[in-house]
């Protein structure tokens, strides 16, 4: 049996609706694209979602629009996908890394609100796996060292805080205290890469979550214009009046999403509760398979009575496992046809972090947890014999 590590999951009715749009005469950033907008924003409780075509597009997006630049500090785990520090770099500011909590991999607030300086500008939480970080522990670290916060621009003295973004590439449908986890954040960014919980081959997504004092239209409009070029006016809007003149006010970015892509996200909005419902279904299985062997395997933390997961990734950790059995072992399940992976190697460890002076002995808890750690495959369409079929090969490989 194969089993693939995390297929996208398209239906039927998300082909037809591409076709849809490819045949409708309007194929790039539209209806489509502000229709998927208002399904997040629903979903997500927000007011203002703006759509981009990348998660790593939208964060440093809304790093520039914070006006982070040389000389600025942002804190990042240092466990994370490389985009949330690449972000940080490409803005021209410096990446701080801090290390996590050995129960949900989270960033650890404690160990945050000790590296807070007049440079830090910024937060990117990252809510691995789908679980959300503890933010108001977070949100109390930043508060607490208020003192030392340095505005650079009138945004920053509004907020009058560093700004706390989440990375929330994995975590669309998480909940913090009952409530959509992008609530306790300034500002939460989706991706929907083929490999994420919801996809549209590539793309993501910016909601907004500011205090009111911030004006959500202008801030939206500015998205906007930031994301095609800086130019006042999109080719819908050129397309829907006659009047061709424009002007473009800075050098913008080129990070819309187009209406073809939306279209795939607009079906599995339809179906995402399902989702969510059937990789929760995933995880309980392998939670009851687990669990069993406390010597061996500790699951991971997806649910607590503060915090439950968008259950997008099933970060195992194997308790007596070197790196070099770890590997093995998923070179023995590979062997039986099963994809693992693993979720990540953190960030010190590659060579253009290495290169510029992070050191991972500086980060235990991550660097042991990257040692033990094996994710499993999980996707809406795995049947209840591939399931099995998982657990009775970590049977064989590790019992
Ligand atoms: C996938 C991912 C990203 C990047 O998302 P893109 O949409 O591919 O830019 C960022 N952070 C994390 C943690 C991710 O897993």
């Amino acid at each position: 049996m194969l089993i693939p590590f995390s297929p996208p999951y398209i239906s039927e009715e998300a082909c037809e609706s591409v076709l849809a749009v490819m045949r409708s005469g309007w194929i790039t950033t539209g209806k489509k694209v502000q229709e998927l907008e208002q399904l997040i924003a629903d979903f997500t409780q927000t007011k203002r979602v703006f759509c981009v075509n990348s998660a790593t597009g939208g964060m440093e997006m809304v790093l520039r629009w914070w006006g982070i630049g040389a000389g600025d500090e942002v804190i990042v785990p240092a466990y994370t996908y490389c985009a949330t520090a690449n972000v940080v770099l490409h803005c021209g500011a410096t990446p701080v890394m801090v290390d996590i909590k050995p129960d949900d991999f989270t960033i650890c607030a404690e160990a945050l609100s000790k590296l807070i300086t007049p440079r830090t500008k910024a937060v990117i939480a990252v809510d691995i796996g789908g679980m959300p970080c503890d933010y108001a522990e977070i949100l109390a670290a930043l508060e607490a060292n208020k003192a030392v916060f340095s505005p650079d621009n009138d945004k920053q003295a509004m907020l009058g805080r560093p700004l706390l973004m989440a990375d929330a590439a994995h975590s669309l449908g998480a909940s913090y205290r009952a409530k959509p986890a992008v609530l306790a954040t300034d500002v939460s960014v989706y991706s929907f890469h083929a490999v994420k919980n919801l996809t549209t081959a590539e793309g993501g997504a910016i909601a907004w979550s500011l205090p009111e004092d911030f004006e959500l239209e202008e801030l939206y409009n500015w998205c906007r214009r930031f994301a095609l070029h800086g130019q006042s006016k999109d080719a819908f809007a050129k397309f829907a009046t006659a009047s061709w003149e424009y002007d473009v006010f800075e050098a913008g970015y080129k990070y819309n999403m187009p209406d073809i892509l939306a279209a795939i996200g607009c079906v599995g909005m339809q179906d995402y509760a399902q989702v969510l419902k059937k990789r929760k279904h995933i995880f309980d299985t392998y939670t009851a398979f687990f669990s069993q062997f406390p010597e061996q395997f500790e699951p991971p933390v997806y649910e607590t009575a503060e915090k439950t997961s968008a259950y997008h990734l099933y970060l195992l950790k194997l308790k007596n496992a070197t790196p070099a059995g770890r590997n093995q072992l998923i070179d023995k399940l590979f062997e039986k046809g099963i994809s693992t992976n693993v979720h990540y190697k953190p960030l010190p460890l590659l060579s253009v972090y290495k290169g510029l002076g992070y050191k991972m002995g500086d980060y235990p808890v991550a660097q042991k947890l990257f040692e033990q750690e094996i994710t499993l495959p999980v996707f809406y369409t795995m049947t209840a014999e591939q399931l099995a079929y998982v657990v009775e090969g970590f049977k064989e490989a590790c019992l």
